[in-house]
Order: C-alpha cells, then sequence, then structure tokens
C-alpha cells in the first residue's frame, strides 16, 4: 500500500510500500478517498515535535469502510466515514463529563508497544500521526476514530469535517460560545481561520474582522462571513483598527489561528475589557504566551488555550454535515485545489507559502 512516510524534520516525505496489519476486535480498514493537507502536520514536518519516525502524516481523512474487527459496532462496510483524530478512552472522568478533547487516557485505543505496529515499512513499526496516519491509500484505526457521513457529501469536503471545520467552528460554539451581536476577531485566515469566521457568523457576531497577510485569504473570508478586514502588513495601528471597527476597547473575542507568540499577543492586545483571546494555533514547545500586568487587572481579559474546537466528534461532525446539505456552512470554497499523492510536498510548500487554505489529496 503506498503512503507518503516522513523521515525526518525538514525533510520531504518519501512516497514508499508500506505494510497494513490485519484488523484487530475493535480495528477498521478504511479505503482512503480524500486525505487534507492541515498545517499542524506542516509544523510537524518543520519543528521538532517529538515524533517517533518513520511517520505517516494526514489527519483530515475521508473514505469507504472495507473491513472491520469482528467487535467493531460503531461502522459498517461501505460506511462513508471521516476520521476523528480526538483520540478517546471513553471512561476516563473528562470522557464521562462529555469533553472527550481532555481524555486522560487516549492511548487506550491504541495497540501496545509489544504488539505488532498497525503499519510497517521493512518490518520496522511506522508511526500513524493523530492515530490516523492519512495520507495513504488505506488506514487501519480504532473504531472510534471514526465518524460515518452522509454518503451524499463528496469525499474532499467531508475530509475537511475531521479537522479543520471542527477546529475553527468548535471553536467558536463550544469553546467561546459566540452570541448574537458579539464581536470577533480571527487572526489567520487558512484553513482553520476560515472557519472560525463562518462559526462566528453563523453565531450572529455583529463584528467578524479578519486579519491575514495574504490579500487573497481576506478576499476568502469575506466569502466566509467576515463583516471587516484587516492586512497588518498595509495597517500601522491594528488594535487602533480594530477598536475604530467595533467602536469600543477591542473585540469580545480574538481568535489566533498561526501559533507565533507575536501574534497571540496580538490576540490579547485586540481584545477588549473582560474578553479573552483564545490561542489555536500551534505554539513551538518552549515558548510561552502570558497576560501583562494591565491586561490582567484593569483589563480583566483572559487567555485560553483550545485543542480540536472542544469537539465531540460524534456529534458535531454529524451536525455540520447536515448544514453543508442545506447550503449553511461552506466547505467548497475551503478547497483550494485537489491533488494526487505523489503532488504533496508541492501541495506542503504551496500552503507553506500561504498560497492555499486546503489542498486535499484525492485517490482513486
Ligand atoms: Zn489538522
Ligand atoms: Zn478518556
Amino acid at each position: 500500500m503506498k503512503a507518503a512516510v516522513m523521515f525526518g524534520v525538514g525533510q520531504p516525505l518519501e512516497i514508499r510500500d508500506i505494510e497494513l496489519d490485519d484488523p484487530q476486535p475493535r480495528e477498521v480498514i478504511v479505503k482512503v478517498k480524500a486525505s487534507g493537507l492541515c498545517h499542524s502536520d506542516l509544523h510537524t514536518l518543520k519543528v521538532d515535535f517529538g515524533w517517533p519516525v518513520p511517520l505517516v502524516l494526514g489527519h483530515e481523512v475521508a473514505g469507504i469502510v472495507e473491513a472491520v474487527g469482528d467487535q467493531v459496532t460503531a461502522v459498517k462496510v461501505g460506511d462513508h466515514v471521516v476520521g476523528n483524530v480526538i483520540s478517546t478512552c471513553g471512561v476516563c472522568d473528562s470522557c464521562s463529563r462529555g469533553e472527550p478533547t481532555r481524555c486522560t487516557n487516549p492511548g487506550a485505543i491504541r495497540r501496545g508497544p509489544d504488539e505488532r505496529a498497525r503499519y510497517t515499512l521493512d518490518g520496522q513499526a511506522v508511526t500513524q500521526i493523530g492515530d490516523i496516519g492519512g495520507f495513504a491509500e488505506k488506514i487501519l484505526v480504532h473504531e472510534r476514530n471514526l465518524v460515518v457521513v452522509d454518503k451524499s457529501i463528496p469525499f474532499d469536503r467531508a475530509a475537511l469535517l475531521g479537522c479543520g471545520v471542527v477546529t475553527g467552528i468548535g471553536a467558536v460554539k463550544n469553546a467561546a460560545k459566540v452570541g448574537f451581536g458579539d464581536t470577533v476577531a480571527v487572526i489567520g485566515c487558512g484553513g482553520v481561520g476560515l472557519n472560525v469566521v463562518q462559526g462566528a457568523a453563523l453565531s450572529g457576531a455583529r463584528n467578524v474582522i479578519a486579519l491575514d497577510l495574504q490579500p487573497a485569504k481576506l478576499e476568502l473570508a469575506r466569502k466566509f462571513g467576515a463583516t471587516d478586514v484587516i492586512n497588518p502588513a498595509e495597517e500601522p495601528d491594528v488594535v487602533a483598527r480594530v477598536r475604530e471597527i467595533v467602536g469600543k476597547g477591542g473585540v469580545d473575542f480574538a481568535f489566533e489561528v498561526i501559533g507565533l507568540p507575536q501574534t497571540a499577543q496580538q490576540a490579547i492586545d485586540i481584545t477588549d475589557v473582560g474578553g479573552t483571546a483564545y490561542v489555536l494555533g500551534k505554539i513551538p514547545p518552549g515558548k510561552t504566551v502570558g497576560l501583562e500586568s494591565n491586561d490582567l487587572l484593569r483589563g480583566q481579559k483572559k487567555l485560553s488555550g483550545l485543542f480540536m474546537g472542544s469537539t465531540i466528534a460524534s456529534i458535531d461532525v454529524p451536525l455540520y454535515a447536515t448544514m453543508y446539505q442545506q447550503g449553511r456552512l461552506n466547505l467548497d470554497d475551503l478547497v483550494s485545489e485537489t491533488i494526487s499523492l505523489d503532488e504533496i510536498n508541492e501541495g506542503y510548500e504551496k500552503l507553506e507559502k500561504g498560497e492555499t487554505a486546503r489542498s486535499v489529496v484525492v485517490f482513486d
């Protein structure tokens, strides 16, 4: 089976033949039809987060169930499924409280160190990023890492539901709980940021301010419901401009979707008294983001990290799929281009340059 394999940080991915094991009782083989290029995998490719190599990236997948273990109940052969990167044990305190992104034992659904790996290359274990490893013709995953979706949804759109869409809209719906008339700013308008914009617009926010250095991304943000756009490269005083737009000290909710300490600080700076800055971006390990004294006391600002939009995949993925079918959720304009697995390194180069929101690898 062909897969794009990462052998080291900073090295291009190599297309290799890897071996897929047979499914264990609760595991599933999915024939992959589409696999999105997410920014967090680009970070993994460029910055050492400690992932063991060889590693198969790709955690935004959609496909068709091909085989199931004998205890699988969540999916059946022929189902169209989306990968769910939020691995959960289902029984810890967090899972029991309905907070799966805070699961304390996600390893419970992985194979143990003494077992044969799901993927191997010349006998060596190959890691699956996010327990998915989706840049491959097939994936072998635990049934809890899949959600069934309606067969009418095109695979390249459905794939994005697994990460970019749930992370972006989930930040608005599940974490910030943005309400009618609230004010929102989004720093970084890639695949996740556009979904924060879209979620805020759907929530009835009065102002949805999109910030990005790429004019094309700002145009796209308007399509997703941004009421105002700011290009920090052309705006000498971003904080003053945000205050001017909302007519007060800043926005109620600012979302940083890039992963840099300086843009996280900018999110804090453009937040109003009592407002909250959310950091969705993957800040490099060892870097710190914090609140300055005035922001803490008089400012009463809050700063929060977020993981995967505090999503409950079994609820949120079908919800967003339904809203897409109703024509209320835009997935079509998220897909910048579809490419083949062989073109994956070029796809990441474009993503790094900010030329694309999402490239999606499609398989026959
Ligand atoms: Zn992702
Ligand atoms: Zn758990």
